[in-house]
C-alpha cells in the first residue's frame, strides 16, 4: 500500500492519495485540484473510494467535483453528514469557502470495519472537533483528520466542537499501538507512540 499527501489549499490540507494493487482511495479532498481526479481515473480498474474525516469546508471542498469528475462515491462520518450541506456548520460561510451543499453515498458508524480491493479500514468515530467525526485505521496507518495532530489536536471552538469530548477522543486513539503511524489533516506525519510521550493532550 502506497501513501501519498498532497497539499491542498491556503490552509494546506493534508489530502491523501492510497493505492495498491486493487485500490485507490483519495481522503480529504479539501479543495478543488486536478491531482486526486487524475490519480483516480489512471486507476479506474481499481475499487475506488473517496472518505471524509470530517465535514469542515477544507476537507470537503473538492469532494462533490472529484466524485463527478470520477463516478466514485464518497464517504463520511453518519453524525457529520448532515453537515455537508451546512454552510454554516461546515464553516463555508465563516471562511467565504463558497463550498456547494453536498450529500454523502455513504455513512460510517464507530467500529465499522469495510475493505476497498485489497485495502482493510476500521471507522473509529472521534467527536470533538465536529460533532462527528472519524478517523480511519487501516493495518498501521490511523488517518486522523483534525483530531490529532503532532504535538497538537484540533481546534474545539466551532459549531459541534467541545473540547471534553475531543480530550475523550484523542485519549482512544492513544490506545493504539505505539507503532501506529498517523497521517493528520494538516501538519507532519507523527506515531502514536510520539504523541503518547510528547503530546500533552494526550496525557
Ligand atoms: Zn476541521
Amino acid at each position: 500500500m502506497e501513501i501519498r499527501v498532497i497539499h491542498l489549499g491556503l490552509i494546506k490540507t493534508n489530502c491523501y492519495l492510497i493505492s495498491s494493487e486493487k485500490a485507490a482511495v483519495v481522503i480529504d479532498p479539501g479543495f478543488k485540484s486536478e491531482i486526486p481526479a487524475q490519480f483516480l481515473n489512471e486507476n479506474a480498474e481499481k475499487e475506488r473510494l473517496i472518505l471524509i474525516t470530517h465535514a469542515h469546508f477544507d476537507h470537503i471542498g473538492g469532494a462533490d467535483e472529484l466524485r463527478k469528475l470520477t463516478g466514485v462515491k464518497i464517504g463520511i462520518g453518519a453524525k457529520d453528514a448532515e453537515s455537508l450541506s451546512d454552510p454554516e456548520i461546515n464553516l463555508s460561510n465563516k471562511f467565504h469557502a463558497g463550498v456547494e451543499p453536498f450529500c454523502a453515498d455513504i455513512l460510517f458508524n464507530d467500529g465499522d470495519e469495510f475493505t476497498v480491493g485489497d485495502i482493510p479500514f476500521k471507522v473509529i468515530l472521534t467527536p470533538g472537533h465536529t460533532v462527528g467525526e472519524v478517523c480511519y485505521l487501516s493495518g498501521d496507518n490511523l488517518f486522523s483528520g483534525d483530531t490529532l495532530f503532532k504535538g497538537s489536536v484540533g481546534r474545539t471552538d466551532f459549531p459541534g466542537g467541545e473540547t471534553r469530548t475531543l480530550l475523550r477522543s484523542v485519549k482512544k486513539l492513544i490506545t493504539l499501538p505505539g507503532n501506529t503511524k498517523v497521517y493528520p489533516g494538516h501538519g507532519d506525519f507523527t506515531t502514536i507512540a510520539e504523541e503518547k510521550n510528547n503530546n500533552m493532550f494526550a496525557w
